[in-house]
């Protein structure tokens, strides 16, 4: 097949939201392309078990984006291994410049780039990490086999992570800034009950020390949110589980952000700031951040795309002139 240059819908990033985006664009028969971005299948490729997709009681998340990726393709998506690296979207068709030096335009664009882990921004945070600093325990937690972690964070990621490291580990420190926890009920049950896990209450992580040759964790320093005293701890390897940030690099200054850089949408729709965008998933919704709802705007996108195209494709694109930028573009 040769590549094509021009596609009615482009879909960007390949999570839950992009892939249901690309299962509903192509049974409207708009051949839509999907382009997958620096980590195929997303966030869910280091998870292990999900257990809230319904239909699955029980499946991996690596499983469960090759099956969306399977499904989107059977339905006739064409799925693209590369990196949109620019985007502009004031010029009509929008373009799309990839990692790869492929060049493709687009009516109609759907945005489902998700989100990434947040760092504290401590600069001992950064200089461990890769050496004794992580935020994927399904990445690096094989390598503390007998060894003492700590976790920081009280989300469902930092007590997944943090129950993920107890097969490994010989001890798992999870220190959280509050005296309770935000993650659901029945992961904050495991937790609890589980012998090699201990809480530290109302602190937060203060620095990270270590050695450096070879440059290697050794242990952190914890911070009282209460009193502000400190007190160092050992630890081999510490995991920052504190949240997710919205993937929205592609499109600041041209679409309208809000919320610390998620991608606005009118209310009860995908639809951006510049008509014939729309934003799906972890890249524009602060609140839920769910695979399920992942999905479910992955579909209201496709739907809204599909509406857009086909009332354009009667009366014509939009006047690129009309993309101008709203004033609060840049806004977050
Ligand atoms: P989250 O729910 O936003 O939790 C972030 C945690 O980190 C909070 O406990 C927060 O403390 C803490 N935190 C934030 N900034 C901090 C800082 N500067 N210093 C210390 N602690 C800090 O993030 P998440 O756990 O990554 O989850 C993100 C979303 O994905 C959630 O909606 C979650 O439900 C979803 N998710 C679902 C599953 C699942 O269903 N199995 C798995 C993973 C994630 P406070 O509590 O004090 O704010």
């Amino acid at each position: 097949m040769t590549e094509r240059t021009h596609v009615k819908l482009l879909i960007v990033g390949s999570g839950p939201a992009g892939y249901t985006a690309a299962v509903y664009g192509a049974r409207a028969m708009l051949e839509p392309m999907l382009i997958q971005g620096m980590q195929p299948g997303g966030q869910l490729t280091i998870t292990t078990e999900v257990e809230n997709w319904p239909g699955e009681v029980e499946i991996q998340g690596p499983e469960l984006m090759v099956k969306m990726e399977a499904h989107a393709k059977a339905m006739g998506a064409e799925i693209v291994t590369d990196v949109v690296t620019r985007l502009d979207l004031a010029q009509r068709p929008f373009v799309a410049e990839c990692d790869s030096g492929r060049r493709v335009t687009a009516d109609a664009v759907i945005l489902a780039t998700g989100a990434q882990a947040r760092w504290l921004g401590l600069p001992s945070e950064e200089k461990f990490k890769g050496f004794g600093v992580s935020a994927c325990a399904t990445c690096d937690g094989f390598f503390y086999r007998n060894r003492e972690v700590l976790v920081i964070g009280g989300g469902n990621t930092a007590v997944e992570e943090a129950l993920f490291l107890t097969k490994f580990a010989s001890k798992v420190t999870l220190v959280h800034r509050r005296d309770s926890l935000r993650a659901e009920k029945i992961l904050q049950h495991r937790l609890f009950r589980n012998p090699k896990v201990e809480i530290v209450w109302d602190h937060e992580l203060a620095e990270v020390t270590g050695a450096d040759d070879p440059l290697g964790v050794t242990g952190a320093v914890l911070k009282s949110t209460k009193d502000g005293s400190t007190r160092a701890v050992a630890a081999d390897g510490v995991f920052v589980a504190i949240g997710h940030a919205p993937a929205s690099e592609l499109v600041k200054g041209q679409l309208e952000l809000h919320n610390g850089g998620y991608v606005k949408v009118e209310a009860g729709s995908t639809r951006s700031s510049i008509p014939g965008v729309f934003a799906a998933g972890d890249l524009t919704d602060h609140i839920y951040r769910q695979a399920v709802t992942s999905a479910g705007m992955g579909c209201m996108a496709a739907l809204d795309a599909e509406a857009w195209l086909a009332e354009h494709d009667e009366a014509g694109m939009p006047d690129p002139a009309a993309a101008e930028l709203p004033e609060a573009a840049t806004a977050q």
